[in-house]
Protein backbone atom coordinates (compact mmCIF):
# COMPACT_ATOMS: atom_id res chain seq x y z
CA UNK A 1 0.00 0.00 0.00
CA UNK A 2 1.00 3.17 -0.35
CA UNK A 3 1.18 5.88 2.25
CA UNK A 4 -0.22 9.74 1.59
CA UNK A 5 1.25 11.17 -1.45
CA UNK A 6 0.28 14.73 -0.47
CA UNK A 7 2.21 16.02 2.27
CA UNK A 8 -0.05 17.03 5.16
CA UNK A 9 -0.41 20.02 6.73
CA UNK A 10 -1.53 21.05 10.50
CA UNK A 11 -5.23 22.94 10.69
CA UNK A 12 -5.53 24.09 13.76
CA UNK A 13 -8.82 21.79 14.39
CA UNK A 14 -10.33 18.60 13.52
CA UNK A 15 -14.04 16.99 13.81
CA UNK A 16 -14.36 13.50 14.00
CA UNK A 17 -17.97 11.82 13.24
CA UNK A 18 -18.78 8.49 13.68
CA UNK A 19 -21.60 8.07 10.99
CA UNK A 20 -24.03 4.98 13.02
CA UNK A 21 -26.84 3.37 12.58
CA UNK A 22 -26.96 -0.30 13.83
CA UNK A 23 -29.87 -0.99 11.37
CA UNK A 24 -27.67 -2.10 7.37
CA UNK A 25 -28.98 -0.18 4.69
CA UNK A 26 -30.30 3.17 6.13
CA UNK A 27 -27.61 5.35 3.91
CA UNK A 28 -24.24 5.44 6.31
CA UNK A 29 -21.98 4.59 3.71
CA UNK A 30 -23.30 7.01 0.97
CA UNK A 31 -23.33 9.58 3.30
CA UNK A 32 -19.97 8.96 4.15
CA UNK A 33 -18.85 8.57 0.73
CA UNK A 34 -20.62 11.70 -0.25
CA UNK A 35 -19.98 14.19 2.31
CA UNK A 36 -16.75 13.47 2.72
CA UNK A 37 -16.11 14.09 -1.24
CA UNK A 38 -17.92 17.27 -0.69
CA UNK A 39 -15.59 18.72 1.67
CA UNK A 40 -12.50 17.35 -0.27
CA UNK A 41 -13.81 19.19 -3.25
CA UNK A 42 -13.67 22.30 -0.76
CA UNK A 43 -10.25 21.62 0.10
CA UNK A 44 -10.94 20.49 3.42
CA UNK A 45 -8.25 17.89 4.20
CA UNK A 46 -10.50 14.59 5.03
CA UNK A 47 -10.10 11.14 6.61
CA UNK A 48 -12.94 8.23 6.11
CA UNK A 49 -12.33 5.35 8.13
CA UNK A 50 -13.79 2.12 6.59
CA UNK A 51 -15.13 0.22 10.36
CA UNK A 52 -17.35 -2.39 8.46
CA UNK A 53 -15.90 -5.58 7.24
CA UNK A 54 -18.40 -5.71 4.10
CA UNK A 55 -16.01 -3.20 3.41
CA UNK A 56 -18.46 -1.01 1.12
CA UNK A 57 -17.06 2.49 1.60
CA UNK A 58 -13.56 0.90 0.47
CA UNK A 59 -15.15 -0.07 -2.89
CA UNK A 60 -17.78 2.86 -3.13
CA UNK A 61 -14.39 5.17 -3.55
CA UNK A 62 -12.75 1.87 -5.96
CA UNK A 63 -10.16 0.84 -3.60
CA UNK A 64 -9.05 -2.94 -3.13
CA UNK A 65 -11.28 -4.36 -0.70
CA UNK A 66 -9.60 -7.89 -1.34
CA UNK A 67 -6.25 -7.78 0.05
CA UNK A 68 -5.53 -8.62 3.17
CA UNK A 69 -4.65 -7.54 5.92
CA UNK A 70 -7.04 -4.18 4.88
CA UNK A 71 -5.69 -0.96 6.58
CA UNK A 72 -8.33 -0.97 9.52
CA UNK A 73 -7.44 -4.22 10.42
CA UNK A 74 -3.86 -3.69 10.25
CA UNK A 75 -4.06 -0.58 12.64
CA UNK A 76 -7.08 -2.29 15.19
CA UNK A 77 -4.42 -5.25 15.75
CA UNK A 78 -1.41 -2.80 16.09
CA UNK A 79 0.40 -4.74 12.88
CA UNK A 80 1.20 -1.24 10.95
CA UNK A 81 0.67 2.36 12.10
CA UNK A 82 -2.09 4.47 10.64
CA UNK A 83 0.01 6.59 8.69
CA UNK A 84 1.76 3.22 6.79
CA UNK A 85 -1.34 2.14 5.34
CA UNK A 86 -3.40 5.78 4.51
CA UNK A 87 -4.38 5.43 1.42
CA UNK A 88 -5.00 8.59 -0.69
CA UNK A 89 -7.91 8.15 -2.58
CA UNK A 90 -8.55 11.67 -3.90
CA UNK A 91 -7.40 15.07 -3.80
CA UNK A 92 -7.69 16.08 0.25
CA UNK A 93 -9.21 12.54 0.58
CA UNK A 94 -7.63 9.69 2.25
CA UNK A 95 -8.88 6.39 3.42
CA UNK A 96 -8.15 3.87 5.59
CA UNK A 97 -9.75 0.86 3.69
CA UNK A 98 -11.61 -2.21 5.40
CA UNK A 99 -12.16 -6.08 4.31
CA UNK A 100 -13.28 -9.39 5.19
CA UNK A 101 -10.36 -9.84 7.87
CA UNK A 102 -12.01 -7.11 10.11
CA UNK A 103 -14.34 -9.87 11.15
CA UNK A 104 -11.90 -11.40 13.28
CA UNK A 105 -10.85 -8.76 14.68
CA UNK A 106 -13.06 -8.64 17.20
CA UNK A 107 -12.53 -11.71 18.49
CA UNK A 108 -8.75 -11.19 18.13
CA UNK A 109 -8.86 -8.65 20.69
CA UNK A 110 -11.32 -10.29 23.00
CA UNK A 111 -8.30 -9.89 25.89
CA UNK A 112 -6.95 -6.91 24.82
CA UNK A 113 -6.72 -4.66 27.37
CA UNK A 114 -8.45 -1.09 26.56
CA UNK A 115 -9.83 -2.84 22.81
CA UNK A 116 -12.20 0.33 22.87
CA UNK A 117 -9.86 2.88 22.37
CA UNK A 118 -7.42 1.44 20.12
CA UNK A 119 -8.75 3.40 17.12
CA UNK A 120 -8.65 6.52 19.19
CA UNK A 121 -5.25 6.36 20.37
CA UNK A 122 -3.89 5.90 16.42
CA UNK A 123 -5.78 9.25 15.42
CA UNK A 124 -4.49 11.00 18.34
CA UNK A 125 -1.16 11.67 16.63
CA UNK A 126 -2.68 12.17 13.44
CA UNK A 127 -5.71 13.65 13.72
CA UNK A 128 -4.52 17.35 13.86
CA UNK A 129 -3.47 17.00 10.13
CA UNK A 130 -6.97 16.81 9.20
CA UNK A 131 -10.21 18.85 8.84
CA UNK A 132 -12.36 16.23 9.39
CA UNK A 133 -12.39 12.72 9.93
CA UNK A 134 -15.94 10.19 9.18
CA UNK A 135 -15.79 6.53 10.70
CA UNK A 136 -18.41 4.67 8.56
CA UNK A 137 -19.85 1.92 11.24
CA UNK A 138 -20.80 -1.61 10.63
CA UNK A 139 -24.42 -1.95 11.21
CA UNK A 140 -24.20 -3.71 14.90
CA UNK A 141 -22.98 -2.13 18.03
CA UNK A 142 -19.87 -4.23 19.25
CA UNK A 143 -16.08 -3.82 19.66
CA UNK A 144 -15.70 -2.07 16.17
CA UNK A 145 -18.39 0.68 16.50
CA UNK A 146 -17.30 0.85 20.38
CA UNK A 147 -13.82 2.11 18.52
CA UNK A 148 -15.94 4.37 16.52
CA UNK A 149 -17.37 6.04 19.37
CA UNK A 150 -14.83 6.16 21.38
CA UNK A 151 -12.53 7.94 18.66
CA UNK A 152 -15.15 10.34 17.86
CA UNK A 153 -16.83 14.13 18.79
CA UNK A 154 -19.60 13.60 17.02
CA UNK A 155 -22.51 10.92 15.91
CA UNK A 156 -24.07 11.30 12.68
CA UNK A 157 -27.41 9.14 12.52
CA UNK A 158 -28.70 8.12 8.89
CA UNK A 159 -32.08 7.19 9.34
CA UNK A 160 -34.20 5.79 6.33
CA UNK A 161 -37.94 6.36 7.32
CA UNK A 162 -39.67 3.39 6.61
CA UNK A 163 -42.17 0.61 8.92
CA UNK A 164 -39.99 -0.09 12.02
CA UNK A 165 -37.55 3.24 11.41
CA UNK A 166 -37.03 3.67 14.63
CA UNK A 167 -36.87 0.06 16.28
CA UNK A 168 -33.32 -0.32 18.22
CA UNK A 169 -32.97 3.51 18.32
CA UNK A 170 -33.29 3.56 22.00
CA UNK A 171 -30.07 0.96 22.43
CA UNK A 172 -28.64 2.50 19.95
CA UNK A 173 -28.74 6.07 22.45
CA UNK A 174 -28.05 4.22 25.21
CA UNK A 175 -24.76 2.84 23.64
CA UNK A 176 -23.82 6.81 22.69
CA UNK A 177 -24.74 7.32 26.50
CA UNK A 178 -22.62 4.44 27.61
CA UNK A 179 -19.22 5.38 25.57
CA UNK A 180 -20.18 9.43 26.83
CA UNK A 181 -20.38 8.30 30.53
CA UNK A 182 -17.53 5.65 30.50
CA UNK A 183 -15.10 6.62 27.45
CA UNK A 184 -15.83 9.73 25.73
CA UNK A 185 -17.45 12.33 28.29
CA UNK A 186 -17.32 15.09 25.14
CA UNK A 187 -19.20 12.82 22.50
CA UNK A 188 -21.99 14.29 21.12
CA UNK A 189 -25.15 13.25 19.00
CA UNK A 190 -24.87 15.70 16.43
CA UNK A 191 -27.39 15.47 13.86
CA UNK A 192 -30.01 13.25 12.49
CA UNK A 193 -30.25 12.49 8.68
CA UNK A 194 -32.92 11.03 7.00
CA UNK A 195 -31.75 9.34 3.80
CA UNK A 196 -33.80 7.48 1.06
CA UNK A 197 -36.20 10.29 2.08
CA UNK A 198 -39.86 10.50 0.15
CA UNK A 199 -41.72 13.60 1.09
CA UNK A 200 -45.54 12.32 -0.67
CA UNK A 201 -44.96 8.88 1.53
CA UNK A 202 -46.84 9.88 4.97
CA UNK A 203 -44.23 7.35 6.63
CA UNK A 204 -41.50 9.48 5.44
CA UNK A 205 -42.97 12.84 7.16
CA UNK A 206 -44.27 10.53 10.48
CA UNK A 207 -40.70 9.20 11.27
CA UNK A 208 -39.45 12.79 10.77
CA UNK A 209 -41.92 14.70 13.20
CA UNK A 210 -41.62 11.74 15.68
CA UNK A 211 -37.40 11.70 15.50
CA UNK A 212 -38.22 15.93 16.08
CA UNK A 213 -41.03 15.72 18.89
CA UNK A 214 -38.37 13.11 20.66
CA UNK A 215 -35.19 15.26 20.35
CA UNK A 216 -37.51 18.34 21.66
CA UNK A 217 -38.36 16.43 24.88
CA UNK A 218 -34.42 16.03 25.38
CA UNK A 219 -33.67 19.22 25.13
CA UNK A 220 -34.06 19.68 28.83
CA UNK A 221 -32.42 16.40 29.80
CA UNK A 222 -28.16 16.14 29.83
CA UNK A 223 -27.99 13.47 27.23
CA UNK A 224 -25.31 13.42 24.58
CA UNK A 225 -28.35 14.03 22.09
CA UNK A 226 -30.01 17.08 23.94
CA UNK A 227 -28.61 19.32 21.48
CA UNK A 228 -28.94 17.11 18.31
CA UNK A 229 -30.99 17.79 15.43
CA UNK A 230 -32.94 16.26 12.60
CA UNK A 231 -30.96 17.59 9.49
CA UNK A 232 -33.48 20.40 7.45
CA UNK A 233 -32.46 18.66 4.40
CA UNK A 234 -33.41 15.13 3.27
CA UNK A 235 -31.28 13.08 0.87
CA UNK A 236 -33.96 12.04 -1.67
CA UNK A 237 -34.10 8.48 -2.80
CA UNK A 238 -32.23 8.68 -5.85
CA UNK A 239 -31.40 5.77 -8.33
CA UNK A 240 -28.04 7.40 -8.79
CA UNK A 241 -26.66 7.00 -5.73
CA UNK A 242 -26.98 3.73 -5.54
CA UNK A 243 -25.60 3.32 -9.17
CA UNK A 244 -22.50 5.61 -8.33
CA UNK A 245 -20.48 3.03 -5.98
CA UNK A 246 -20.84 -0.05 -8.51
CA UNK A 247 -18.53 2.28 -10.60
CA UNK A 248 -15.66 3.30 -7.56
CA UNK A 249 -17.52 6.41 -7.54
CA UNK A 250 -18.99 9.69 -6.09
CA UNK A 251 -21.72 11.04 -6.93
CA UNK A 252 -20.22 14.31 -7.79
CA UNK A 253 -17.85 12.12 -9.88
CA UNK A 254 -20.54 10.11 -11.55
CA UNK A 255 -23.79 12.72 -11.90
CA UNK A 256 -22.98 15.63 -10.75
CA UNK A 257 -26.20 17.26 -11.45
CA UNK A 258 -28.65 14.81 -9.83
CA UNK A 259 -30.72 15.65 -6.88
CA UNK A 260 -28.58 13.21 -4.87
CA UNK A 261 -25.76 15.51 -5.42
CA UNK A 262 -27.54 18.60 -5.35
CA UNK A 263 -28.80 16.75 -1.65
CA UNK A 264 -25.63 15.78 -0.27
CA UNK A 265 -23.58 19.51 -1.17
CA UNK A 266 -26.76 21.10 1.31
CA UNK A 267 -26.14 19.10 3.65
CA UNK A 268 -22.43 19.50 3.93
CA UNK A 269 -23.14 23.26 3.97
CA UNK A 270 -25.59 22.96 6.78
CA UNK A 271 -23.94 20.67 8.93
CA UNK A 272 -20.07 22.44 7.73
CA UNK A 273 -20.43 25.70 6.19
CA UNK A 274 -18.08 26.99 4.22
CA UNK A 275 -18.18 25.01 1.69
CA UNK A 276 -17.50 25.81 -1.97
CA UNK A 277 -20.83 26.78 -3.73
CA UNK A 278 -20.40 24.68 -6.54
CA UNK A 279 -17.59 22.11 -6.03
CA UNK A 280 -16.24 21.29 -9.38
CA UNK A 281 -16.67 17.52 -10.14
CA UNK A 282 -13.07 15.88 -10.11
CA UNK A 283 -12.21 13.84 -12.77
CA UNK A 284 -10.44 10.54 -11.80
CA UNK A 285 -7.80 10.71 -14.03
CA UNK A 286 -6.74 13.72 -12.45
CA UNK A 287 -6.47 12.43 -8.91
CA UNK A 288 -3.04 11.48 -7.36
CA UNK A 289 -1.92 7.75 -7.77
CA UNK A 290 -3.46 5.20 -5.52
CA UNK A 291 -2.57 1.82 -5.87
CA UNK A 292 -5.78 0.62 -4.85
CA UNK A 293 -8.01 1.00 -7.47
CA UNK A 294 -8.43 -2.68 -8.87
CA UNK A 295 -11.87 -3.46 -6.68
CA UNK A 296 -13.17 -0.34 -8.62
CA UNK A 297 -12.16 -1.37 -12.02
CA UNK A 298 -13.47 -4.67 -11.15
CA UNK A 299 -16.82 -3.09 -9.82
CA UNK A 300 -17.45 -0.97 -13.37
CA UNK A 301 -16.09 -4.28 -15.14
CA UNK A 302 -19.31 -5.87 -13.38
CA UNK A 303 -21.57 -3.35 -14.42
P1 LIG B 1 -25.59 1.45 5.00
O1 LIG B 1 -24.17 1.87 4.91
O2 LIG B 1 -26.35 2.08 6.11
O3 LIG B 1 -25.73 -0.06 5.01
P2 LIG B 1 -25.78 2.31 2.24
O4 LIG B 1 -25.29 3.70 2.21
O5 LIG B 1 -24.85 1.24 1.79
O6 LIG B 1 -26.35 1.95 3.69
O7 LIG B 1 -27.14 2.27 1.40
C1 LIG B 1 -27.84 1.07 1.23
C2 LIG B 1 -28.20 0.91 -0.25
O8 LIG B 1 -29.08 1.96 -0.65
C3 LIG B 1 -27.00 0.99 -1.17
O9 LIG B 1 -27.22 0.13 -2.25
C4 LIG B 1 -27.00 2.44 -1.64
O10 LIG B 1 -26.39 2.60 -2.90
C5 LIG B 1 -28.48 2.75 -1.68
N1 LIG B 1 -28.80 4.14 -1.36
C6 LIG B 1 -28.29 4.90 -0.38
N2 LIG B 1 -28.86 6.12 -0.35
C7 LIG B 1 -29.76 6.14 -1.36
C8 LIG B 1 -30.70 7.13 -1.86
N3 LIG B 1 -30.82 8.34 -1.29
N4 LIG B 1 -31.48 6.78 -2.89
C9 LIG B 1 -31.38 5.55 -3.46
N5 LIG B 1 -30.54 4.59 -3.05
C10 LIG B 1 -29.74 4.87 -2.01
MG1 LIG C 1 -22.45 0.65 5.04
Amino acid sequence: MSSSEESISTPSSCRILAVLNQKGGVGKTTTVANLSAVLAQSAKRTLVIDLDPQAHLTIHLGADAETPPSGSYAVLTGAQSLEEVLVQSRPNLWLLSSGIDLVGAETELVNEVGRETILRNALQHIRERFDYIFIDCPPSLGLLTLNALAAADEVLIPIQPHFLALQGFGRLLQTIRLVNQRINPALRVKAILMCMYDSRASLSVEVKNDIEKFLESARQNRTPWSGASVVPVQIRRNIKLAEAPSYGKTIFEYEPSCHGADDYRAVAQYLFGQISAEPQPVSLGDTPACEQTDAGEKARDKA
